[in-house]
């Protein structure tokens, strides 16, 4: 039977595939996928750690106590009998085989499927051993967590002996999970939690690849290997759909990838609106491997480079001074001369490093994370790691120009704390005499205490950057990762709406420069109305130059400013916006711009 369920649409377009799902309430199991060659390997890993898991089992019973229940010796019994059950080990062993699963994963899906087996049953005492079959997998998962896995691989289609697309499906992705999945198989994502900002939607959007988050009961309801739709524009997710409703899909598919193209064609077009002003479109990036996207979509350069992406997902191994001046030059000669902008390392909230300093356990015990020690806060906390990454970056800049952004200041005592470190790292690295490069140095405007207090940002610093996202979730106190408030994350509030427009403003009078790198930026629907802000300087998705492009190249600015007042004093802007554009008309295309935007 077809079942639809609805999320939060995250990412556009639609992806049609069999889902490969990493069940609820297992998010800590290891998933990666091991190389082909590989796979007897990880089989033989699966079936030692069974061996093992049946020599404590024996062990358990020979040993057990004459005066314990008969019950428990039975119960032993069950266990070794599920452990042996080739409906555990010989069907994790197949996803291995087929799906290329390390056994963690293999042995989670197959848990997943069994114990949907458990749930259907009528005998109520069958149903409970579903306990003990979790039991059983627990053992087994924590054997395999003793062992050493074999190295993870990225995995194309062709390595599942097929070309049919996966589509993955989770309570929750972590965004460093996110990260590994790019560039893999997977052609869409559906997770239970999570909002539209959330730094895992936000990775999905960026391997643009049609995702809803926010879909509560998703994982589940879906099951390994159901069909499934993923529609990335309405936030819709179809289970199991009838043929008609596959081939209207196909054709939408068809239909957005011939969009697509279309828009590549403006690669090469210059960002100039109607009016003759100079746009600058540049390119938000997680690692120094999306250089060449961001070159191949046109942009102008990277403007924020989340540098804490190089620091996830790796436990205490986090790099050291050398292994991030390599990434940041990479990024930087990836770029062929066009400045990039890498934001000092932004962990916490929705982005946890793995345990490892002092400051970091207590970061794990707060219960507001997203207020606790987060980005800078952070860095300042740790100043000898925060010094490294300055010298990393400093080093960076003598290959091509760096722009160094720190994320979440709030303050003047932190403004100060920040240019001290920044001063000290010169000073070592001048008495060094290693070759450093000239940068600016910028503050990213995501706390409304920042946005309110923008002239002592604009004395200290070259430039800003507003980082929408965390400006809305602050502003309005709205958890940007929570789906049961993500109805209230209104770009469009008119508090969000003047801090931004305010700071554009102050900016450009004091002459500094301003971008805005939150995904408003990436929003074609805001493209008009930041430009009317007076905004010159959007940071996006490389996947989205192009949307926003061809807005740019249909604006007139001059025809655009006379709108904002009206929809700063509005309680309702969007509305408001709507009808000021209606009113003032499209504006008209010449047939030589038509042919170049078409
Ligand atoms: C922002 O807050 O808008 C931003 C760009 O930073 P991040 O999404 O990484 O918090
Ligand atoms: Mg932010």
């Amino acid at each position: 039977m077809s079942i639809q369920i609805f999320g939060l649409p995250v990412s556009r377009g639609v992806a049609i595939g069999r889902a490969v799902l990493i069940a609820s309430g297992r998010v800590d199991v290891p998933h990666h996928f091991v190389d082909p060659a590989r796979v007897d390997e990880e089989i033989a890993r699966l079936t030692e750690a069974r061996d093992t898991v049946a020599v404590e089992f024996d062990a358990l019973k020979r040993d057990l106590p004459s005066d314990v229940p008969a019950e428990l010796a039975a119960l032993l019994d069950v266990h070794q009998m599920l452990l042996q059950d080739e409906a555990l080990i010989g069907a994790a062993g197949d996803w291995i085989r087929e799906r290329h699963y390390n056994a963690e994963w293999a042995l989670s899906a197959q848990l997943e499927v069994l114990a949907r087996q458990f749930d259907e049953m009528e005998d109520a005492y069958l149903r409970e051993r579903k306990a003990d079959l979790e039991q059983v997998v627990e053992r087994l998962l924590r054997v395999l967590g003793r062992g050493v896995g074999l190295p993870a691989m990225q995995p194309h289609a062709r390595d599942f002996g097929g070309d049919e697309p996966l589509v993955l499906v989770a309570s929750d992705i972590s965004p460093a999970d996110m990260l590994t999945f790019k560039r893999s198989v997977f052609t869409g994502f559906v997770t239970d939690v999570g909002g539209k900002t959330s730094h895992t939607a936000i990775v999905a959007r960026s391997m643009d690849i049609p995702a809803v988050v926010g879909a509560r009961q998703a994982s589940g309801l879906i099951r390994q290997d159901d069909c499934i739709i993923i529609d990335g524009d309405a936030g819709l997710v179809i289970v199991d759909p009838s043929p008609i409703v596959l081939e209207e899909y196909r054709f939408r598919q068809r239909q957005s990838e011939l969009e697509r193209s279309r828009l590549a064609r403006l690669r090469h077009t210059p960002a100039v609106t109607l009016d003759g002003e100079r746009i600058e479109l540049l390119a938000n990036i997680e690692m120094p491997e999306d250089a060449p996207v961001a070159l191949e979509a046109g942009s102008a350069g990277v403007g924020l480079f989340r540098s804490e992406f190089l620091f996830m997902g790796r436990g205490i191994d986090l790099p050291d001074e050398e292994e991030q001046y390599g990434a940041y030059r990479r990024a930087v000669e990836g770029m062929n001369g066009l400045p990039v902008t890498i934001r000092t390392v932004d962990i916490g909230a929705d982005k946890p490093l793995e345990g490892m300093t002092q400051s970091e356990l207590r970061h794990e015990s707060v219960l507001n994370p997203a207020l606790g020690l987060r980005a800078i806060r952070w860095s300042l906390s740790e100043p000898s790691m925060f010094r490294r990454q300055l010298r990393a970056l400093f080093r960076a800049a003598a290959h091509g120009p760096v722009k160094i952004l720190i994320p979440m200041l709030g303050s003047a005592h932190e403004i100060r704390q920040t240019l001290e470190q920044v001063a000290l790292v010169q000073r070592q690295l001048s008495e060094s005499g290693k070759p450093i490069g000239k940068v600016q140095l910028g503050a990213m405007i995501e706390v409304p205490a920042a946005a309110l207090t923008l002239p002592i940002f604009l004395k200290h610093f070259d430039f800003l950057s507003i980082g929408t996202n965390d400006l809305i979730q602050y502003t309005l106190a709205i958890d940007r990762a929570d789906e049961a408030v993500a109805h209230l994350y209104d770009p469009w509030h008119p508090a969000v709406l003047n801090l931004v427009y305010q700071t554009i403003q102050q900016a450009n009078a004091a002459g500094r420069g301003v971008s805005v790198c939150g995904e408003m930026a990436g929003d074609p629907a805001f493209t008009e109305l930041l430009l009317a802000m007076g905004l010159r300087s959007f940071s996006m998705h490389p996947t989205q130059v192009a949307a926003v492009k061809q807005r740019v190249l249909r604006a007139d600015t001059r025809r655009l400013a006379g709108a904002v007042d009206i929809v700063l004093a509005s309680d309702e802007p969007e509305k408001a916006w709507a009808e000021a554009q209606v009113a003032g008309g499209a504006p008209a295309l010449s047939p030589a711009r038509l042919a170049s935007v078409a």
